[in-house]
């Protein structure tokens, strides 16, 4: 019997093989350590940040690609993205040659820069995320993450025990995960195939989907530029993600203390849906002291504000995967 090391303390190999059997985490923590020396390997290849961006994204995606489908590195992956970032700087140098491109594409801000606007815009997209959710999911979101009770009070408001309160709130913090990676997929503009896919890349990088469509979506990719690329961007940003395959970082060090307002009105058909933002976007569960209003005035930059702790960015220069960070703890020094 031994003790499962962190992430930290696994080799590239063992990332790859975990990431290879399905494990999104993994190729997450992959990622996070070769990021910063993916992307000096593409400005020295990239005329601009846009073209670094792209051909870092491009080099996770086929990176993700190849293990997914059994391929990929054997050993350590960096000399391995190297390699990828050089033959596609390469690939793309001779293209330019004889393609004139007048497709100017966007500027963006690279994922992890975390200002107001990026919050902001980051909010709107939990909120979007959180409105796609099945109904059921929503409820147990808003009593546990938003409400912030215990599974026990939540028990009776769902007509179910507390262990499936946990374990149905468990499902909706991973589907909250794959909505908010797939809100970043506008796919409208899109063919029937490309649609069908991206519409699935959210469950697919998370490792959400049967085995029957993850292959086929697997294939697509495999021959489609464009649907490759929205995918590296969406790996990119599931690596920036709080939140492990195992209990994500509720900060309840904001919930309040002594007596409460009963959650909800007692009642499953009571249950909290969506309303319209609040002038002001004031956040009504924050102070101690004060009592809350009934879930349906809470408006959608509440939600936001509260099951963004499930999507934000990792912090940096700490390991980030929640689960694992009760093991990393209790060996540190006090
Ligand atoms: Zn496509």
């Amino acid at each position: 019997m031994t003790t499962t090391p962190t992430f930290d303390d696994q080799p590239d190999t063992d990332l790859v093989a975990a990431a290879r059997a399905g494990d999104a985490e993994a190729f997450a923590e992959l990622f996070r350590r070769h990021r910063p020396a993916t992307y000096r390997a593409a400005a020295a290849y990239a005329s601009s940040p846009t073209e670094r961006d792209d051909l870092v994204a491009e080099s996770f995606a086929r990176l993700l690609m190849g293990i997914r489908s059994g391929r990929g590195p054997e050993g350590a992956v960096m000399p391995y993205l190297s390699r990828m970032i050089r033959n596609m700087a390469i690939d793309r140098w001779r293209l330019d040659r004889v393609v004139v491109s007048c497709e100017q594409p966007p500027e963006r801000e690279p994922h992890y820069d975390e200002d107001g606007v990026v919050a902001a815009e980051q909010a709107t997209l939990v909120a979007r995320a959180f409105a796609t959710l099945p109904k059921r999911w929503q409820d147990v979101l808003w009593y546990t993450e938003i409400d912030q009770e215990p599974p026990a009070r939540v028990a009776p408001l769902l007509g179910i025990t507390p262990n499936a309160v946990a374990a149905l709130a468990y499902r909706a913090r991973e589907g909250l995960r794959q909505a908010y990676l797939q809100v970043h997929t506008p796919s409208q503009d899109a063919g029937e195939r490309c649609r069908t896919t991206l519409r699935q890349l959210g469950a697919w990088i998370r490792g959400g989907l049967s085995a029957r469509t993850e292959t086929s979506v697997g294939q697509h990719l495999e021959g489609c530029d464009r649907c490759r690329m929205a995918m590296g961007e969406l790996a990119m940003i599931n690596a920036e993600m709080s939140g492990g395959s195992e209990r994500p970082d509720l900060g309840r060090e904001s919930r309040p203390t002594g007596p409460q307002r009963p959650p909800g009105t007692g009642h499953p058909a009571a249950a909290p849906t969506v309303g319209p933002p609040r002038a002001g976007g004031a956040d009504p569960g924050s102070g101690p002291a004060r009592s809350r209003p009934g879930p349906r005035t809470l408006g959608r930059w509440s939600v936001a504000a509260r099951t963004r702790r499930l999507c934000r960015p990792a912090p940096r220069r700490r390991r980030p995967v929640p689960g694992w960070r009760s093991r990393t703890a209790r060996r540190a020094p006090p």
